[in-house]
């Protein structure tokens, strides 16, 4: 396994991670989820992603028994959660970036992860409701209170954190050290365009969510089967439309045949890809199935075949690179 500083942090996290959403707590079994955790952390990976929103708690709930129950050391791994989209739908103040939202969703996300302190916590999202000052305030009373060590942003604007930093400075508090924004071959804006004086001037880390647009660039959608996939999962319709997109679908049917020359699988390319950006700290991975972790844990394998001849092919396929 390969690591990478988070950003300019002295904080090193795996090149690829894994992450827990629709997954953990909802579509898998909780002895799958302790299987992936077990084949994650033996191939080297030391940073596991959560956020309050997932499975309504239930996801920080099933990670935090098997942490537990594995035992292994808390200095061998990185943990997060997110604030924002709360666990409950009951009331004003459990949702948010206020400071009595974010506090509780702390002590809460601690509590169902069993551990004394969260590595990194985000703002899963802006929330325009709430002024910034109060936030960044509120993430540095967690910080002094040793409950979490980096905090950072889910896809905030450039402009949103560039106004948290700002802020930071003007009080002498510590700003976002990382964003987790989309990331693949489909959705590339934020990391290789507005994001890019983030990461120049202020060494912002990155920690990559849907490497693969949710398996569509596994290229297993071009034949539209969705049977087994979380296309079908209960209110994932929005998904499903997203996914099976009739332009995308055909670039992923190119992508595969690109794949297949260089003799390697598509999700495999399309993860080695990501790790290719050197803004990118970490690719965190999805799984529901063990195969499918062991098949992209090995995607580092894939990073000597991109050559320049092999991006400019790549490029010539999907077509989405940001004008800069
Ligand atoms: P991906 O885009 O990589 O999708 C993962 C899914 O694709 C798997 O669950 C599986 O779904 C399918 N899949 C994975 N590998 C393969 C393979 N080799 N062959 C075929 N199918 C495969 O990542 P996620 O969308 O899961 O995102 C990763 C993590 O990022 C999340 O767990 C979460 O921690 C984070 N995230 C953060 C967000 C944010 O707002 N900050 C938003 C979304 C995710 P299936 O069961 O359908 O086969």
């Amino acid at each position: 396994m390969e690591y990478r500083h988070l950003g300019k942090s002295g904080l090193q996290v795996s090149a690829l991670s894994l992450g827990s959403w629709l997954t953990f707590g909802h579509q898998i079994s909780d002895k799958t989820a302790d299987d992936l955790m077990g084949i994650a952390y033996d191939a080297g990976v030391n940073f596991f992603d959560n956020a309050e929103g997932y499975a309504a708690g239930k996801s920080e709930i099933v990670m935090g028994k098997i942490l537990k129950a594995h035992k292994w050391e808390r200095e061998s791994f990185v943990l997060s959660s997110k604030v924002f989209f709360g666990t409950v739908d009951k009331g004003p103040n459990r949702v948010g970036l206020s400071r009595k939202h974010v506090i509780e969703a702390c002590n809460g996300a601690l509590s169902r992860l069993q551990v004394d302190y969260l590595d990194l916590y985000f703002c899963h999202r802006p929330d325009r409701n709430t002024p910034i000052e109060e936030t960044v305030w509120a993430m540095n009373m967690l910080l002094q209170q040793g409950k979490i060590l980096y905090w950072g942003t889910s896809e905030w604007d450039a402009a949103e954190i560039m106004e948290a930093i700002r802020v930071a400075k003007q009080y002498n508090l510590i700003g976002p050290t990382m964003e987790q924004p989309q990331y693949n071959l489909m959705e590339r804006n934020k990391l290789e365009n507005e994001y890019l004086l983030l990461f120049k001037e202020y060494g912002l880390g990155a920690t990559v969510w849907s490497p693969l647009a949710s398996g569509l660039l596994s290229g297993k959608y071009t034949a539209k089967k969705t049977k087994d996939t979380r296309l079908e999962l209960k209110g994932m319709e929005w998904l499903k439309d997203a996914v099976l997109n009739e332009e995308k679908l055909k670039k992923a049917e190119q992508l595969q045949t690109l794949a297949d020359a260089l003799d390697v699988s598509l999700a495999k390319l399309s993860l080695a890809w990501c790790l290719k950006n050197p803004h990118v700290s970490t690719v965190i991975l999805g799984a529901s199935k063990t195969e499918q972790l062991d098949e992209n844990l090995t995607a580092l394998e894939v990073l000597p075949l991109l050559t320049d001849e092999v991006m400019d092919r790549i490029e010539a396929i999907v077509q989405t690179k940001p004008k800069i």
